[in-house]
């Protein structure tokens, strides 16, 4: 890895010569820079992260510029072009816009079917919905695990939408990924690592939330976990970061997207309904996602918000989600991501 180690104001010659006798030491060529303000050294040796802390705590240091990005398979040095990831008809990161969009959880067999059409005739790409169900409370509904997932396949069969849906145990990740096209990590588990590992060894796209509390670079290295074990096929997700805004359930952060887009070649959507937590701000704020770059966006819908056995104030009813759709066809077109000529959709509609 390649280093630039700047040194305070202040630093004394002897601290520089203890910084330069110490990356030799960890097998770092150096070379020195004394400029009138301060001095620099860059350094190029071996890769290993824990040496940027160590020299970050040593005397005289002001801060530490790692040149190589930590994160390499999922980052724009490695992979110079965006990527696309397939899943079932739907590409997720190519030009057109992809909606993902359902209930919060698969509450039974009938509330799902009928979400699943309605959302496929306002023009969505994919179905979602939880069958395990990360809930902050234990007496909150659990989800119907493995008989949700069988609800979720019948869905797809229906309706030709292939299915996304959250595995929160790393000893079910193989139960899911025989009924799901996509697995969804949660934001509560977006650094459960032997979770990230177990997806890795799967051959099915992942889509990866962004923690609670997570920074980009923190995310970025959570979806090093699932590429450096094989599995390439990540897609990130926007939901929300925890400020001290109680306005909204999350701070929708969407200078995420251009930052993703700048350090990854992952593609990225936005989950403005957990990023909100109130279905009014959703359609806004799925406008600004798409605008931002976003390249596509996962929306939480029932048929009765008012009976939903989770999220139901940030689900939004199928006629508002069709006015959604219409909103961010526009911004689409203005950008040039024309949502009409989405490929999915067309191309779903013509498969069945
Ligand atoms: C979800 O999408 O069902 C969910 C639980 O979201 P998050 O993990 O972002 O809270
Ligand atoms: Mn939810």
């Amino acid at each position: 890895m390649t280093l630039i180690v700047v040194m305070e104001h202040q630093a004394s010659q002897g601290a520089v010569d203890a910084l330069i006798a110490r990356l030799r030491e960890m097998g770092f060529d150096t070379h020195l820079s004394v400029g009138v303000e301060r001095t620099i050294i860059g350094a190029i040796g071996p890769k290993r992260p824990e040496y940027i802390q160590q020299l970050g705590a040593m005397a005289g240091v002001d801060r530490i510029v790692p040149i190589l990005q930590p994160f390499k398979l999922a980052g724009r040095e490695f992979h110079a072009e965006g990527t696309a990831v397939q899943v079932g008809a739907v590409t997720i990161g190519a030009e057109p816009l992809v909606v993902m969009a359902g209930p919060c959880a698969v509450e039974g067999e009938e509330q799902l079917l009928k979400i699943a059409r309605e959302i496929k005739s306002a023009g969505a790409h994919m179905l979602r919905g939880g069958a395990f169900k990360p809930r902050t409370s234990p007496y909150s509904f659990q989800g119907l695990e493995e008989e949700g997932l069988r609800i979720l396949a019948l869905a797809r069969e229906q309706t030709g939408l292939p299915v996304v849906t959250e595995v929160v145990n790393p000893r079910d990740v193989e139960l899911v990924a025989q009924y799901a096209d996509m697995l969804q990590i949660g934001a509560r588990n977006m650094q459960n690592f032997t979770l990230l590992k177990e997806v890795g060894k799967t051959q099915k796209p992942v889509l990866l939330k962004r923690g609670l509390s997570a920074t980009v670079e923190e995310w970025l290295m959570a979806a090093e976990y699932i590429i450096s074990g094989g599995n390439e096929d990540v897609v990130l997700c926007e939901r929300g970061i925890r400020t001290y805004e109680t306005e909204t359930r999350n701070t929708l952060d969407l200078s995420a997207v251009p930052a993703i887009k700048h350090y990854s070649h992952l593609p990225v959507i936005v989950d403005p309904s957990h990023g909100t937590g109130r279905w009014r701000y959703v359609t806004p704020m799925a406008r600004a996602a798409v605008a931002a770059g976003a390249d596509g966006l996962m929306v939480e819908v029932h048929s009765e918000p008012e009976k939903a056995l989770s999220d139901g104030a940030q689900s939004l009813t199928p006629k508002n989600f069709q006015q959604l759709i219409e909103e961010v066809e526009k911004i689409a077109e203005a950008i040039g991501r024309d949502a009409r000529q989405n490929v999915i959709g067309v191309q779903v509609n013509e498969t069945q």
